[in-house]
């Protein structure tokens, strides 16, 4: 792994750098204005980097994108990062749903959905999650049923992101109950703008809603919307989950870092740099993270040289997860009880960080991946 930039890509973080000093947003509407408010400010974030060609350089120049290579896609989130502004609001439909279109879509469904992703127009959710399928998504029971040229769809989901700000929701529903559960799925477009699908928000420790739960019945999707062909559901939804762990996993791994050096501020104010138990801590966090940076980039450098993402990411996403929540326990400790107060960003991180180990894959179930498809250790096998 060389990880010296090219002039290419010297090039790229240049021009990105100085379109973000003379782009950046203004201050966010801040606490007590609600979530709308800041959301409707991320959106408007999202426009302004659409303008300038900077919502998804990532993506190949016909669909709007700049052709970036991974590692100038790597650039990109670091870079953002650095100038401290927010990820465009649309990010679901940015890092998995347009890539999974790319991949799965035909050309019409590329040509109507790509643009309104980039632009923030139209926001994407994912709708995989069920009250009983979540590690075991295959579980599913949200069913679709064909009606002529429609699906008639019914069931549940739950934990779905963003859906209450959503226009379409990636879907994957039970097509052919006859079919073992990894067959017989099918994935949709679901249109969120119809009286048979209800988003209710559930509201988190953090005091925010940024989940929901949806209840389905008998929801209209005409066959058009379709992605990859009836009963080829699993092999679309991997498509998504792959480019979940990989795209979200740079993502997070970046702003680990810039929250460690927050902590590092936050102590050197203190005058606990010296002490040795902070000093111990701060250190090993240090490691953790480094560690973490360059297992992502190494997933980038494979994603480069075998076409897609190793089981290797999900040692990035459970190391970054279990990292999180030790940096913010540590930044409590050290900020003392005026960190658990609403106003207090570091509350907010603190309670955050604990749904890390569950969303995108838990850790349990990382570590069953790492043990099998890394190290090669024997599947694991339940008595009984
Ligand atoms: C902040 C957040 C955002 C989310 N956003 C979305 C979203 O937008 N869309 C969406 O579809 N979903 C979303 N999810 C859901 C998430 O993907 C699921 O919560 C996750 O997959 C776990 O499923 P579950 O909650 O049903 O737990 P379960 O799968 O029921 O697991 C319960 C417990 O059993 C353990 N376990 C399960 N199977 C095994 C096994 N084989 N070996 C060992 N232990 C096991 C788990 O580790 C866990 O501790 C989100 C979750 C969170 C926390």
């Amino acid at each position: 792994m060389d990880l010296t930039f090219s002039e290419r890509e010297s090039a790229f973080r240049d021009e990105l750098c100085s379109w973000l000093e003379q782009n950046k947003p203004g201050a966010p509407p801040g606490e007590g204005v609600g979530e709308d408010a800041n959301y409707a400010w991320r959106r408007e974030w999202q426009r302004r980097l659409y303008e300038g060609g900077w919502a998804a350089p990532s993506w190949p120049v016909e669909y709007g994108g700049r052709g970036s290579s991974l590692s100038e896609s790597a650039i990109y989130f670091e870079e953002l990062s650095r100038a401290r502004v927010p990820l465009p609001a649309n990010v679901l439909g940015l890092l998995l749903g347009g890539p999974t279109l790319m991949v799965w879509g035909t050309p019409e469904q590329k040509e109507r959905y790509l643009t309104p992703i980039l632009s923030a127009e139209e926001i994407w959710c994912q709708g995989f999650s069920e009250p009983d399928a979540g590690s075991d998504l295959a579980a599913l029971k949200t069913k679709a049923v064909k009606d002529g040229n429609q699906w008639v769809v019914s069931g549940q989901k739950v934990w779905t992101s963003g859906a209450h700000y959503s226009k379409w929701c990636m879907l994957v529903a039970r097509t052919d109950p006859g079919a073992p559960k990894h067959k017989g799925l099918t994935y949709f477009l679901m249109d969120m703008e119809q009286d048979a699908v209800q988003v209710r928000p559930l509201r988190q420790i953090t005091g925010e809603a940024e989940f929901n739960e949806l209840f389905i019945d008998e929801a209209r999707i005409p066959d058009e919307n379709v992605v990859g062909g009836v009963g080829n559901g699993w092999k679309v939804a991997l498509t998504t989950l792959m480019n979940e762990r990989a795209g979200l996993g740079f993502v997070f791994q970046v702003r680990l870092r810039q929250m460690l050096d927050d902590v590092f501020a936050a102590a050197a104010e203190r005058g606990l740099l010296e002490n040795h138990l902070y000093a111990d801590k701060l250190a090993d966090l240090h490691i953790r993270c480094e560690s973490i940076r360059l297992l992502a980039w190494k997933g980038l450098t494979d994603i480069e040289r075998y076409g897609q993402p190793g089981p290797e990411g999900s040692l990035v996403k459970w190391l970054w997860s279990d990292t999180n929540q030790h940096l913010t326990q540590l930044a409590a400790q050290m900020i003392g009880p005026q960190a658990l107060a609403c106003e207090n960003p570091w509350s907010y991180e603190l309670l955050r960080a604990r749904g890390n180990t569950i969303e995108g894959g838990t850790t349990e179930v990382l570590k069953n991946i790492v043990a099998e498809r890394v190290l090669g250790l024997p599947r694991l096998k339940v008595a009984g």
